[in-house]
């Protein structure tokens, strides 16, 4: 079984590479991707989990991208996780998450509802398999504290009343636009990948991005219903997007931890990813 969306406690998932490997195995999977929100921290030391454990290791990404206000996440794989230009990218965007959780504990203040959080120090550079200087933060921390703290039932009551769009400690990520994103992941020879386009009702923009270098689509992801799920296929097959898909997995009481090793991507995507990447790089 194939799953090419998983995070770690490189980024929001509860699992550290070694846990998430074991849970993968756990579910069945046989072939899974890392996609860390804007760091490739943990991806030596998920490749170290499963080598005795037998499973194929995928290097991969979850870059958030700003349109008009709007995030917008963009898968990357394959990607070179020692490529220089992409580690000053990637630290770029993890002290944009920092200043965006900073601004919203600030509100949270203003709002009566004052939260104190743990946060990684933001290293310029780490040892590629420690975690620690390559940690990116994000919204969930904050919405846990909000449980902590009383203020909100769990993670997702905490983003429907405070943290999403409208909401009133919302503030938006600063950031590069998806084309620009796009076109780096294909810099460092990565294929980049439209995450799950259901959640953020941009479909008017995919046309462009394709022209700015995107090469697939996430058509099998957790949020998605069925309908979903046809639309984009049918949007892959019309501009020649390969599909992805995986489980957005994020580990034990993250609220995203119940499709792992049900929401798949099918044998056949995969293998058409697969070659076309092997086309390539022997181009
Ligand atoms: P951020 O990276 O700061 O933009 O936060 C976005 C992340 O928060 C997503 O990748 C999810 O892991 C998580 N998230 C967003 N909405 C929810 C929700 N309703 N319930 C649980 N987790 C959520
Ligand atoms: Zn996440
Ligand atoms: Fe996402
Ligand atoms: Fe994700």
């Amino acid at each position: 079984m194939i799953d090419l969306h998983l995070h770690t406690t490189a980024s929001d998932g509860r699992s550290t590479p070694d846990a998430l490997v074991r849970e993968a195995a756990r579910a069945g999977l046989t072939t899974m991707a890392v996609t860390d929100h804007d760091t490739v921290g943990a991806i030596a030391a998920v490749r170290a989990a499963a080598a005795p454990a037998g499973l194929t290791i995928i290097a991969g990404i979850e870059i958030t991208a700003v349109e008009r206000g709007r995030d917008v996440h963009i898968l990357g794989y394959f990607i070179d996780e020692q490529d220089q230009a992409l580690a000053e990218f990637l630290l770029a965007q993890r002290r944009d998450r920092r200043r965006r959780v900073d601004e919203i504990v600030g509100r949270l203040a203003a709002l009566g509802m004052p939260v104190t959080l743990d946060l990684p120090p933001l290293a310029a550079s780490a040892p590629p398999d420690a975690l620690g200087g390559q940690r990116a933060v994000g919204r969930p921390l904050v919405a846990a504290a909000l449980v902590e703290s009383g203020h909100a039932r769990d993670i997702s009551d905490a983003f429907d009343r405070f943290l999403s769009p409208g909401r009133p400690a919302f503030v938006a990520r600063q950031g590069a636009a998806p084309a620009v994103v796009i076109a780096r992941i294909a810099a460092t020879g990565g294929v980049a990948s439209l995450a799950h386009p259901g959640k953020i009702g941009f479909d008017d923009q995919i046309p462009g991005w394709v022209g700015a270098g995107l090469a697939a689509i996430e058509v099998f992801h957790p949020d998605h219903a069925d309908a979903d799920r046809a639309r984009y296929e049918a949007i892959a097959d019309e501009f020649g997007l390969l599909v992805t898909g995986g489980s957005d997995y994020h580990g034990p009481g993250s609220g995203r931890s119940d499709a792992l090793g049900r929401v798949t991507l099918p044998p056949e995507d995969f293998a058409r990813l697969v070659s076309a990447v092997d086309r390539m790089r022997t181009a």
